[in-house]
């Protein structure tokens, strides 16, 4: 039988340089041949990891050791736009950044999720968010001065990046108040807005997760939905208020507003996409990690989690690599994947398994250890030293 030929040079373009863009790129150009383009557009020079802002806020990490300037993409033959995509046009595969018009014969849209902070009214004022570089910088600093009163840790919404991510933050937090022998004079309180932990993932791993809580001493408060928030005061929907002295939280997302003028939008805002290739409804346009909607069977979106978001990259990379040369797309997302629960300074849990599970998803829970401590530093240490 003959080879299928490899076509005339063909240009992908992904969009936004994040975990999901940043995995997509690196994997298409090991599969591709140097006379196709590769061309990845991100808003700022640089990409910081945030799975790791949690170990900046515990002093765990420096900012600079978890920040690459997407520059080193060009060392390896990806090409790179700064700036900020205003439209994207699916039919014709065509953005425009900041009045530049770049075609590509195949998209990735991977724009991540904005956060909505300002719908929380005086949310932004009273605390501090650690699903930012800056903010986990910050909160930080505030935690190495505080040695006495209340502490809140808060989801601001059911719907936020990485379901593990407050509950990280809260056994973190009473990791470094341990540490400095004040844990005693300090409550920690968790105010969620979701029904439990990581709720998607089935009551086993919500309980093991309440059980971790339990024997740190974190008062944990679940369906408590924040209504507003002021200097020392949150005020909930049920009517309850909550004083406190420190507050952190994770903030409420809403789709990357490059989508509220594009075609790609769904009902739901986000990007509906077949949750095995991650195709949109336009041919050639794909879209992967958070600003997908991926209903699973139990009628909830797949969490945002940058481990999907790297899986689906290599499916779509391949996928696209696959049709240039001429051969089918086989690659398939199945729905697999894992989180890490750090829950001190040395030890993690890892919740891993079957988001695409009929009727719900299979997850199992390990309990914690410092072998998936380790693996999650060995998957900073890809993310970091071998993306970038
Ligand atoms: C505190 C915290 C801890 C986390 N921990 C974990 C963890 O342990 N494990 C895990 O799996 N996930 C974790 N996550 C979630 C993970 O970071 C995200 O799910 C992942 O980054 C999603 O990848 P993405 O490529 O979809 O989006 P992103 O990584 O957010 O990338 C989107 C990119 O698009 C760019 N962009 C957006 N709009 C535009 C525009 N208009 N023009 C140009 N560029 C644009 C952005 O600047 C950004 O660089 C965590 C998140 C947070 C906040």
């Amino acid at each position: 039988m003959a080879r299928p030929k490899e076509s005339a040079a063909k240009s992908v373009v992904i969009l936004g340089g994040g975990i999901g863009g940043i995995a997509a790129a690196n994997r298409l150009r090991r599969r591709l041949g140097s006379q196709h383009r590769i061309t990845i557009i991100n808003r700022y020079p640089e990409f910081s990891f945030a799975a790791s802002y949690l170990w900046v806020m515990s002093g765990q990490r420096k900012p600079s050791q978890i920040t690459r300037p997407l520059a080193g993409l060009q060392r390896r033959g990806i090409e790179l736009v700064i700036g900020s995509i205003d439209e994207i046009d699916p039919i014709n595969r065509k953005v425009t950044v900041q009045g530049t018009e770049i075609t590509g014969d195949h998209l990735i849209v991977s724009l991540g999720a904005d956060y909505s902070t300002a719908s929380i009214p005086g949310l932004d004022q009273a605390g501090m968010t650690f699903a930012t570089l800056k903010g986990a910088e910050a909160l930080g600093s505030s935690i190495a001065g505080f040695d006495r009163g209340k502490l809140v840790i808060l989801t601001a919404a059911p719907l936020y990046r990485c379901p593990a991510a407050p509950y990280e933050a809260a056994l973190l937090i009473d990791a470094m108040l341990r540490r400095k022998g004040v844990r005693g004079q300090v409550d920690i309180e968790l105010h969620a807005a979701e029904p439990a932990p990581l709720a998607l993932a089935g009551s086993n791993v919500s309980d093991a997760v309440k059980e971790i809580l339990r024997q740190h001493s974190i008062d944990y408060y679940p369906s408590h939905q924040v209504a507003s928030a002021e200097t020392g005061r949150i005020s909930f929907t049920d009517g309850e208020t909550e004083k406190f002295d420190l507050l952190g939280y994770m903030p409420p997302i809403k789709p990357p507003s490059a989508l509220s003028t594009s075609a790609l939008a769904g009902s739901t805002g986000w990007i509906d996409v077949d949750p095995n290739s991650l195709l949109t409804q336009f041919p050639g346009v794909y879209a992967i990690g958070d600003n997908t909607n991926i209903p699973l069977k139990i009628a909830k979106p797949l969490p945002r989690a940058g481990v999907f978001a790297h899986s689906q990259a290599l499916v779509v990379a391949d996928n696209i690599a696959s049709t240039i040369k001429g051969n089918s797309p086989t690659a398939t997302f199945d729905g697999h994947g894992g989180c890490f629960l750090e829950s001190d300074f040395h030890r993690a849990s890892y919740a891993s398994g079957n988001f695409y599970a009929d009727p719900s998803p299979k997850v199992k829970t390990k309990p914690p250890s410092r072998r998936s401590h380790l693996a999650k530093v060995v998957f900073e240490y890809n993310v970091m030293r071998r993306w970038l």
